[in-house]
């Protein structure tokens, strides 16, 4: 995927499917088509820090999922510095609002600046935040999340198969059995392993 070219006895390609469609095209067509059936949605993460005295909610949790059915310009709140230390100084709360991702495509539109005021409105909504934020920032995750839908696993399938016929090379990373980090670690184990065995038997 760099400009440095070279001859190597595996390859392991931890990149979103579509990128690893483009990368394998010219080598198994099919293989790549299959990959880029995989489809992708983005999102969006306002991080807002704040005031304790300007929270009216206690804070006692790690977050918050807003259901579909809440017709919500948002999709979660997590209280970042209530799940891992040293995130806000003390008095202060560092919040992450979620937007947009496969439902609310159109949210990614928005400017920073119309993110930034949704999420304080919602905030004051939700958690009844008041007052200015003493920082904010918008994060822009574009087509970062694979979408499992229905009939993945014999599409996945399809591209394992389809994979293992190139001695060597492997494909790993969230687009295939788990987007969530620790699915992505064990995965990216299975594909070290994988080709540490194919390349001991060669
Ligand atoms: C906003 C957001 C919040 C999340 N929160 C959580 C959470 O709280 N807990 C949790 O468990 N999971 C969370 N996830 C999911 C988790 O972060 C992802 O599923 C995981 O990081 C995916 O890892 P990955 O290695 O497959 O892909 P990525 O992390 O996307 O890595 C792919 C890498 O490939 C690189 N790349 C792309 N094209 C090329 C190329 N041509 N050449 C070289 N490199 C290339 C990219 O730069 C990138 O670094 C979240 C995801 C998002 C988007």
């Amino acid at each position: 995927a760099g400009s440095q070219a070279g001859g190597f006895d595996a390859l392991i390609l931890a990149v979103p499917a579509y990128r690893a469609a483009s990368l394998l095209a010219q080598e198994d067509e099919p293989l790549a088509n299959d990959l880029r059936k995989i489809p992708y949605a983005s999102s969006a993460v306002i991080v807002t820090g704040h005031r304790l005295e300007d929270v009216a909610h206690p804070l006692n949790a790690f977050g918050l999922v807003v259901p579909t059915i809440e017709r919500s310009d948002v999709l979660a709140v997590s209280f970042a510095s209530r799940k891992f230390p040293n995130r806000a100084p003390e008095g202060r709360v560092l919040l992450r609002t979620f937007v947009g991702g496969a439902m609310r495509p159109e949210m990614l539109k928005k400017s920073d600046e119309e993110l930034i005021a949704l999420a304080r409105t919602e905030l004051a909504s939700l958690l009844g935040v008041s007052g200015s934020p003493d920082v904010a920032i918008v994060s822009r995750y574009e087509n970062a999340m694979p979408q499992y839908h229905l009939g993945h696993l014999d599409l996945v399938r399809r591209i394992e198969a389809a994979t293992s016929k190139h001695v060597g090379l492997e494909l790993t990373g969230s687009a295939y059995r788990g987007v969530g980090i620790p699915d992505v670690v064990a995965d990216a184990d299975r594909a070290a392993e994988a080709v540490f065995s194919q390349l001991m038997q060669n």
